[in-house]
């Protein structure tokens, strides 16, 4: 039988390794959905660095193949920026609707995390969680990954990327980034990865 966990919150605030860590403990199959959005920001930013046509938008999300989410550049902050600029045009959220909606409702279960999945793409699924941190826990913990690979990066600028990132997601007309109603929030600011991932597993355990 089917089983959904749908996870959504803003940019660092932990939710890929929760969804990863819970996906392991419980047998699930896990759905970064960033990544989509963040495969067709990278090859849009091929056709312009400035612009985002949406027609041309909605074909690359109407094109993405599995491949196109193993590329290793998809981490960047420019194809971050570019990933949450076509996530608003809606026939690009369309285009990637199906795909996720099947993907949750595999038979071993399913883990899916981004923005809007609990309330638009498993409106019904069985557990939400809506994992956040404050702003600036969450640049902190953008900075060290990306300057680890880059030690150019500058707090301030990851800083102001994380907050223009956050008003467009939460800001957009079509499925903006909010808690759903039922939604159980999980704050990682103060906790390790280890208590956030062991708060998740209990709610989790609970609706079990
Ligand atoms: O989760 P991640 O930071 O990789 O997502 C990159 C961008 O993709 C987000 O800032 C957001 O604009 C977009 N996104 C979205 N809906 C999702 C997942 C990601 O709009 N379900």
């Amino acid at each position: 039988m089917s089983f959904t966990v749908a996870i959504d919150g803003p940019a660092a605030a932990g939710k890929g390794t929760i969804s990863k860590a819970v996906a392991a403990h419980f047998g699930f199959h896990h759905l970064d959905t960033g990544l989509l959005y963040r495969a067709v920001g990278k090859k849009a930013l091929n056709y312009s660095r400035t612009s985002y046509y949406p027609e041309i938008a909605e074909q690359l999300a109407l094109e993405l193949t599995a491949e196109d989410l193993q590329a290793t550049d998809l981490r960047t902050a420019e194809v971050a920026q570019a990933a949450s600029k076509i996530a608003v045009i809606p026939q690009v959220r369309t285009a990637l609707v199906q795909f996720q909606k099947t993907f949750a409702k595999q038979e071993d279960g399913a883990v899916l995390d981004g923005r809007d999945i609990g309330t638009v793409i498993c409106p019904d699924a069985d557990v939400k969680l809506f994992v956040t941190a404050s702003a600036r826990v969450r640049a902190d913990r953008r900075f060290k990954e990306l300057s680890a690979k880059d030690p150019s990066v500058e707090f301030e600028q990851v800083y102001q990327d994380v907050m223009a990132r956050d008003a467009r997601d939460a800001e957009r007309d079509v499925a903006p980034m909010v808690a759903a109603d039922d939604a159980h929030l999980i704050d990682t600011s103060t906790l390790s990865i280890e208590e956030a991932i062991q708060a998740a597993i209990a709610v989790i355990d609970a609706k079990k």
